[in-house]
């Protein structure tokens, strides 16, 4: 797919460029036939030059709440998106590469290597396709988009930013960038590019470890970047941007979950603008996730030190949902 109308449409009048995008992100055609707001010469050339399919598979579970798809792109390589429902929003966290050349060593996406980046017209199409999905459904919209599937979007930082424009635009998919939210496994120079953009995104830290130590054992990307040196420039950011910033934290079994772990993350996350973000971890090696209770535990010693700390549950555990499961298999 190739969403680069303007190309196209260069000797036609301005007013066409807002009507194909409504067709396609609003109206949601699946072929050109469909747009009638367009003259049929116009029609016939998109159906010669821009392919309206998306071929994919998806993963239906017993839990309704989460569907998992594999988008097959143009050379067959795989990557995932996942919807996530819950009560109106319907969130789509989407792949910003194929694989991760990041391979932490509890991520399944990580032990598929990486291939290469996508184009922001492969990742729109995996907004695009739940859109599709959710209108033969429920008549619904995709209403949030995460970066949290497979990839590191820091590396493919200037097509993540297109990707942000394309949705963001309002004669198209029209998702305001406040509902939208880019999770980095902290490299730096994407956190002092992003501070610069002055756009409202939401920004997530894989933070993982409360010290470089034991980073660096999780994330071979902490050899790079010290847990200090992301705080200064997170904490850059947040002086350009007044916006909170999330740090994600695995519950990982006996691995950084310990009371004295908890005591040094309350103290690395005394920001009052940082809250936690403590998450179930899906089981996909080589650890085993740390109990219910020893979370609420680990979160108590937290909110005692007055930390802002929410939680996220195994959401996609019934379709194998922690990110680069499905394609790898
Ligand atoms: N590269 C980016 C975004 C992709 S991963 C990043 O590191 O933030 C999105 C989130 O899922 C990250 O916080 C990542 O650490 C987490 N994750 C990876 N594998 C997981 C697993 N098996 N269980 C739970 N969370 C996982």
């Amino acid at each position: 797919m190739n969403f680069n109308f303007e190309e196209i449409l260069k000797n036609e009048p301005k007013f066409r460029l807002k009507q194909i995008k409504q067709a396609v992100f609003c109206g949601l055609i699946e072929d050109w036939g469909e747009a009638r707001a367009l003259p049929k010469f116009l029609q016939e050339k998109l159906q010669k030059e821009v392919s309206l399919d998306i071929k994919a598979e998806v993963f239906a579970s017993n839990n309704e709440e989460v569907i998992k798809t594999l988008i097959i792109l143009e050379d067959d390589l795989k990557v995932e998106a996942v919807l996530m429902r819950h009560k109106d929003r319907n969130t789509v966290c989407v792949s910003s590469q194929v694989g991760c050349p990041l391979n932490c060593s509890f991520c399944a996406t990580g032990k598929l290597g990486f291939k290469r980046n996508l184009t922001s017209d492969e990742i729109v199409e995996q907004i695009l396709f739940f859109n599709r999905y959710l209108k033969h459904e429920k008549n619904q919209r995709v209403s949030n988009v995460v970066f949290m599937g497979m990839g590191e979007p820091f590396l493919n930082y200037e097509n993540v930013m297109e990707t942000i424009g394309i949705l963001n635009d309002k004669d198209g998919l029209n998702i305001g960038v406040r509902k939208i939210s880019i999770s980095t496994a902290g490299i730096v120079e994407g956190i002092e590019k992003l501070a610069q953009e002055n756009i409202d995104i939401n920004l997530a830290i894989s933070l993982h470890a409360p010290n470089d130590e034991l980073r660096r054992k999780l994330m071979p990307v902490a050899n790079k970047y010290s847990i200090a040196e992301i705080l200064k420039a997170v904490n850059e950011y947040i002086e350009l941007t007044n916006r909170k910033v999330m740090f994600e934290y695995i519950m990982i079994k006996d691995v950084n979950d310990s009371e004295t772990c908890a005591e040094e993350l309350a103290r690395l996350m005394s920001h009052k603008l940082y809250m936690v973000n403590l998450i179930s971890y899906n089981a996909t090696g080589i650890f085993k996730p740390s109990s219910p209770e020893h979370i609420k535990e680990f979160k108590k010693v937290l909110e005692d030190y007055g930390i802002e700390v929410t939680q996220r549950f195994k959401l996609g555990r019934g379709v194998r949902g922690a990110c680069g499961q499905l394609a790898g298999e």
